[in-house]
Formats: C-alpha cells, structure tokens, sequence
C-alpha cells in the first residue's frame, strides 16, 4: 500500500513560516510531504557559476535543517516538474498539492500542465495567493478594469488594505502534520552542473534604523540606504506581508516601493501580451531600435564613457546588484541614448541580478524605454551628468567603480548627450507622433 499523503509544491516561496500554501497544506487531514524541484527546463539555460543557484540552495538547506528537528524531510528533485510529480504519484497515493501562485507564463503553462496530470490520479492542484499583497484583479478601477498608472493605483491599494490582508499564516501551531520520514539529502550542485560560489548575500532583515532615514537616503547610490531585500522577496525567503507591516507607520516610501512591486505583477497578471515580451504599449514595438552590438558590449562592460552609467553596469557585474536609481540611468541609456531595444537590457539584467524578477524588470525597463507604465510621455531622457550632479555630487559611488577615471585610461563618451537624446526624440518622434 503506498502511504496516503498530501504534498507542499515550495517554488518562489522558500520558507516555512506565513506561507499561505503550506499552511493550507498542514490543516489538512493527511501528512504533508514537502517537495521542491531544481527545474532542469530552468537550470539548463543558466550558466555554471550562477549565484542565484547557491542562493536557493542555502535556503532548502536551512529549511531541510528546520524540518528535521520536527521528523520530516524535503524531497528535493533534479528533474523537470512532470518527472518529479510522476515519480511523487508513485511512490505515494496523493490526494492534495497545495502550491502558491506565480504569475509568469512559463509557470501559469507549468502549473496547467501539472493540474492535468495530477487529475488523471485524481489529486487536485490547490493554489493562493502569497508572494504579494493584492494580486490580479483585487486592486482595480470602479469600472472593474485594471489601473495601467501607478499613483492611483497606489491610492487604491492603500484605501483597501486592512490588517487582515498582512496577517500571517499560523503554520507553525500545525508542524507535527509534515510526513515523518528519514532525512533526504539534496542532490549536489555539482550533480546538477553548478558550482558552489563563494559569496554572502544580504541579511534576511531590515533594520528601523534603515526605514527611519529611507525617504532620505534611498535615491543616493553611494551609501547604503536600501534594504538589499530583492533577492529574498524574490525567493520567498522572507514574507511579504511581514516586510510590509514592518513598514507600516515607520515608512511611507519604503511601504511605496513594495506596492510597485504589487503594481509589476498585477500588470503582469493582468496583460498577457506583457507576459509574452511584447511593449506594454504595442506602437512602441513599431521603433526602429539601432541595436548596435559593439555599442551594447560597451555598455554591458561598463565602458561607456560616462562614468555614472559605468560605475552601474560594473556594480552589476562584479555583485549582481545595481541601485535603483542607477538602473533607471543605464536603463535610460541604452534605450535613448543608444536606441537598443529594451528587450536586450531586460535579458542582460535577467542573467546578472541577484535579485532578478520578470515582473519588476520587465516593468523597470518599460519604464525606462517609455513603452510601459508612467504617466509620463516618452520625453524623458536622463541626462547623465545632470544625475551625477543631484544623486552623486561627491563622486563616492563613481570612485568606487571607476576608479580610472582620475588617470588618462577612461574612454571618451561614445555619443555626446544633446546630439543623442535628439536622436532618440526623432526616432520615437516619427513613430509615435499620431498616437
Ligand atoms: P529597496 O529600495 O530596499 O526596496 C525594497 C523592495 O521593494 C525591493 O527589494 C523590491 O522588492 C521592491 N521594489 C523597490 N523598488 C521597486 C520598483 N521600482 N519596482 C518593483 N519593486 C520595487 N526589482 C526587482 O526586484 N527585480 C528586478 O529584476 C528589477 N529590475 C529592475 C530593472 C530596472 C531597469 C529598474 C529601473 C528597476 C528594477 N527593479 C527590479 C526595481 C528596483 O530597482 C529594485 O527592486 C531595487 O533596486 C532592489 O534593491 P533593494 O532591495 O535595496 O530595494
């Protein structure tokens, strides 16, 4: 007879406390086995050395440790998600997986994909709401269609937001439900091609002391005024809803930022076209993009000749972090000043951020090109040296990362600012002037 059980899906939700799945899992009536898989649909597309992979790794790590002391154990599978719920359905007689909603293409036709499958054994697939606070449809205009602009959409959400929507989810009153089994260990990184790779990443925390000057350090890439939380919210390593009430009262901006990141992947959810890569806006994929390749391998390095958009992309590739307020200026750069399609910097980013998420980037470079959500028209082009002046007057953060600059070696800029933002206006210009 195989053992009777309900499964725990974990995915971009890498912890065991106030997660809804999982508490949802544990209230039920059977024992619940804990399972992730290492996608190898994913991880075959990734190179050796990806950092995000060590990342992921220390979080089952740390959990597997959290349920041994309870008697359970995490089933960690090197396979893609059809093979491990084949090799799942017959080892064990299920009847519930309970997962939580990701709002990707690539995982709405996963998931698809795994109901079909789990119903011919007649288990069903269960899944919530987890990684933000209002998703889909549950912040939306009177007329019932979705917000496109971000400060009313702001408005909107804040107007609905009651104590019970960051509430966290008890699970730990239910522990004693997991499956009581003899410790599994997690397939090596080297097995699956990855290396292990030598680096500490941001604590899972953030301290009252950083929210209390937030407003006023946040835009300043030469000091520390951000959470570095990306890649744990990214992962699920830290909830949501937790950071969120600690937010609450202490900081109105930083509260801000996490609704950006609802507002991405309501955006997200809500427009299909957005999931599939096209611009949010579709007349901008009429712009005749220059895509010069050397010219983007200079930007990619970091030798652009206009050291605050070097000092960003070489903080990108050394950490795998960039600040916000630099990602807007090379971001910027790339699509105006160079007129590179968008899509190009998405997937550079895409491959070195640590904290990499396809909502908030492919909102962040739409942004930036002007085909996305923003109010404002595609006018905007940043003036590099006009933004060193007002986020980096000391130069702290160039010197950091361009520490040439003080000698003869640094390049000239490869297109003189006026002449370039001319360029961008005609080319955007001539396309969109009738819309
Ligand atoms: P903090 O300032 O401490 O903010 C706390 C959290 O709020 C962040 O970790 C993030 O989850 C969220 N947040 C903050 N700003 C934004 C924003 N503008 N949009 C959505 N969420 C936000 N963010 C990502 O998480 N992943 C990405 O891949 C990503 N790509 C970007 C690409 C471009 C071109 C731009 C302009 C922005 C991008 N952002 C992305 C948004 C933002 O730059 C990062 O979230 C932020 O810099 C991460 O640093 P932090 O954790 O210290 O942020």
């Amino acid at each position: 007879m195989k053992p009777e059980v309900n499964i725990i899906w974990f995915r971009r939700d890498l912890r065991l406390t106030d997660n809804a799945a999982l508490y949802h899992a544990l209230k039920g009536e059977l024992p619940v086995v804990p399972v992730f898989v290492f996608d190898t649909n994913i991880l075959n597309e990734l190179p050796a050395e990806d950092k995000r992979v060590t990342f992921i790794y220390q979080a089952l790590e740390e959990m597997q440790q959290q349920l041994l002391e309870f008697g359970s154990s995490m089933e960690v599978y090197y396979d893609t998600p059809e093979g491990m719920f084949t090799a799942l359905l017959t080892k064990y007689s299920v009847a519930h997986v309970f997962t939580n909603h990701d709002y990707e293409q690539y995982a709405i036709d996963r998931d698809a994909a795994i109901k079909e499958l789990l119903k011919k054994q007649n288990a069903i697939l269960h899944t919530y709401k987890d990684q933000v606070i209002f998703e889909r449809s549950e912040v939306v205009k009177d007329d019932g269609t979705p917000y496109t602009v971000f400060t009313p959409y702001s408005r909107k959400w804040k107007a609905k937001l009651t104590e019970f929507y960051l509430s966290s989810y008890p699970s730990k009153k239910y522990y004693k439900q997991f499956y009581q089994q003899n410790p599994y260990g997690l397939p090596s990184l080297e097995s699956m091609g990855f290396e292990q790779v030598e680096i500490s990443f941001p604590a899972k925390q953030v301290k009252n002391a950083l929210l209390e000057h937030y407003k006023d350090t946040r835009d300043f890439p030469g000091v520390k005024g951000t959470s570095h939380l990306g890649i744990h919210l990214r992962f699920g390593t830290i909830s949501i809803r937790e950071l969120a009430r600690k937010a609450q009262g202490k900081s109105e901006v930083f509260l801000n930022e996490l609704i950006w990141r609802d507002f991405y992947h309501m955006i997200l959810a809500q427009f299909a076209h957005v999931r599939t890569g096209e611009s949010f806006r579709q007349e901008y994929d009429r712009i005749p993009w220059r895509n010069n390749e050397k010219e983007f391998e200079r930007w990619c390095n970091g030798q652009t000749g206009y050291p605050i958009v070097d000092a960003g992309m070489r903080e990108l590739n050394t950490t795998g972090f960039m600040h916000n307020r630099v990602r807007m200026i090379t971001a910027s750069f790339l699509t105006k000043h160079l007129l590179i399609d968008w899509r190009w910097g998405e997937a550079y980013f895409a491959e070195k951020l640590l904290d990499y998420d396809y909502a908030a980037n492919n909102g962040g470079w739409q942004w930036a090109a002007g085909s996305g959500c923003d109010a404002a028209p595609y006018f905007r082009v940043f003036n590099p040296t006009l933004q060193t002046e007002r986020f980096d007057k000391d130069r702290s953060y160039i010197k950091k990362w361009v520490p040439e600059l003080e000698g003869f070696e640094y390049p000239a800029p490869m297109v003189v600012h006026e002449d370039a933002r001319k360029r961008a206006l005609d080319t955007y210009g001539r396309v969109l002037k009738n819309n």
